[in-house]
């Protein structure tokens, strides 16, 4: 196992992994910008190096200031965390090149998933279900896209190969718009990821998403965690998760499963990664992988009992996964909300010092925060400041003690969705379990329109 651990990545993830490492016996670097120097993870770490300034260019995404620190300080692995360097398969190759561990994927399937068109060529390979769409990128001849969009019929998505975050789509309706939409989003998709390809897909009305958490290892082992029903959604951005996703049939949950599982030791896969998918009328169709840990990994922490970041770090160390698929069993059922520093309904970035913070706690509560009363939120970052997690025997039951937490819990000084959450709680959609990807935009706009 290694003596001493990186963590290239900020806020809870940081503190996260630094929690896994302290309980594994391993120490641990912080790296931080000039804007985190007195985050309490950075305190709590037994070693910290400053990587440059606020800006994450100059930091969080400064390549060779990490692998410097690493060096300074004898790491022996580095953890990127989510979002920032995660999935960047030219860091996890210097990474590898400098004579470090990285603890994810190989920098090949990191590569390989990063692009979106090979991904799911490499899912259909492997029996994944995808969402009907074009064979690959798109081809220069116009007649041909339209006759590919005629194929999979309207409405239709044009989606970048290189995307990610919610951006670089575009949903089409009629033949009329179609290479109007084709070219512009190529065009965006040059700017903003480097690359024009796109593909098209089926645009699925009213879909959920649901993705599939699988751990693997370098011996040929892999197992699926069950799911998480991400679908409450605004911009494309998660807000509430859950595990398990009400109402799947757990046959259709182990088929699909095994299916992943299976995926991933055809392609030699190593570590955590989630496959994303959009479900409707009770078909599951692959959107994409993302090959790191979620900000959403707890839910499946608490129904399982797995620490999944203790075993990415045993992964990398070169074990074997802690347990068998038999061995995966799912109790009860949790809920995130993710808690942002923003305002509740225009969702207007909040960032500023927390005058006053009491977190919730009781039977089946987790706290996942790196923040503290008098702590700063920088404005550089993204706006989340922790999230809070119930669980319950029973999805009653986490609902029930998330509705509590959330009327303990007290943020001041800056907005937090605090009052949103508690809104959705309380919303009978929500309550029911179900609701489509769209739910939260329509449930926005109807309660504007309503003003
Ligand atoms: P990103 O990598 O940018 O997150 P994804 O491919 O994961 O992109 O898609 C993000 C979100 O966009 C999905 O969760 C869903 O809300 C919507 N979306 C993507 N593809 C489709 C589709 N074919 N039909 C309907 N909605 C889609």
């Amino acid at each position: 196992m290694f003596e001493k651990i990186l963590i290239a990545n900020r806020g809870e993830i940081a503190l996260r992994i630094q929690r896994a490492c302290r309980e594994m016996g391993i120490k641990t670097v912080a790296v931080h910008s000039e804007a985190d120097a007195e985050a309490k993870y950075v305190k709590l770490a037994d070693e910290s190096v400053c990587i440059g300034p606020a800006q994450s260019t100059l930091s969080y995404l400064n390549i060779p200031a990490i692998i410097s620190a690493a060096e300074v300080t004898d790491a022996e692995a580095i953890h990127p965390g989510y979002g920032f360097l995660s999935e960047n398969a030219d860091f996890a190759e210097r990474v590898e090149q400098s004579g470090f561990v990285f603890i994810g994927p190989r920098p090949e399937t990191i590569r390989l998933m990063g692009d979106k068109v090979s991904a799911k060529d490499a899912m259909k390979a492997s029996g994944v279900p995808c969402v009907p769409g074009s064979e690959g990128a798109l081809p220069e001849d116009s007649d041909e896209v339209i006759r590919i969009a005629k194929d999979i019929g309207y409405p239709v998505i044009i989606k970048a190969a290189g995307g990610g975050g919610g951006r670089g789509m575009r949903v089409v309706h009629t033949e009329a718009a179609l290479l109007n939409a084709v070219s512009m989003t190529k065009n965006e998709a040059q700017t903003a990821f480097g690359n024009p390809m796109v593909y098209m897909e089926k645009f699925l009305e009213n879909p959920r998403h649901i993705e599939i958490q699988i751990l693997a290892d370098e011996h040929g082992n892999a197992a699926f965690l069950g799911e998480r029903d991400c679908s409450m959604q605004r911009r494309h951005q998660k807000i509430i998760e859950e595990a398990p996703a009400p109402g799947l049939d757990p046959k259709l949950r182990d088929k699909i499963g095994e299916r992943c599982a299976e995926a991933c030791r055809k392609i030699g896969y190593r570590g955590a990664g989630t496959f994303e998918f959009l479900y409707e009328n009770g078909e599951f169709f692959f959107i994409e992988m993302n090959t790191r840990v979620q900000v959403e990994h707890p839910v499946t922490e608490l129904i399982t009992g797995i620490d999944i970041v203790q075993e990415q770090v045993r992964i990398a160390a070169g074990e074997k996964l802690s347990f068998r698929q038999k061995d995966v069993k799912l109790k009860g059922h949790a809920i995130e909300c993710r808690i942002n520093a923003e305002d509740p309904y225009t969702f207007v970035p909040s960032p500023g010092r927390i005058t006053v913070y009491h977190v919730p706690g009781g039977p089946g509560i987790r706290v996942d925060s790196h923040v503290y009363q008098n702590y700063v939120v920088p404005q550089y970052y993204d706006s989340m400041v922790g999230k809070l997690i119930a669980y319950g025997a029973t999805r009653d039951q986490a609902i029930a003690r998330m509705k509590t937490a959330l009327s303990e819990m007290v943020v001041e000084g800056i907005k937090t969705n605090v009052p949103l959450h508690q809104d959705l709680m309380r919303d009978t959609a929500f309550v029911q379990g179900g609701t489509s990807i769209h739910y939260l935009e329509h449930k926005l706009a109807a309660a504007k329109k309503a003003q």
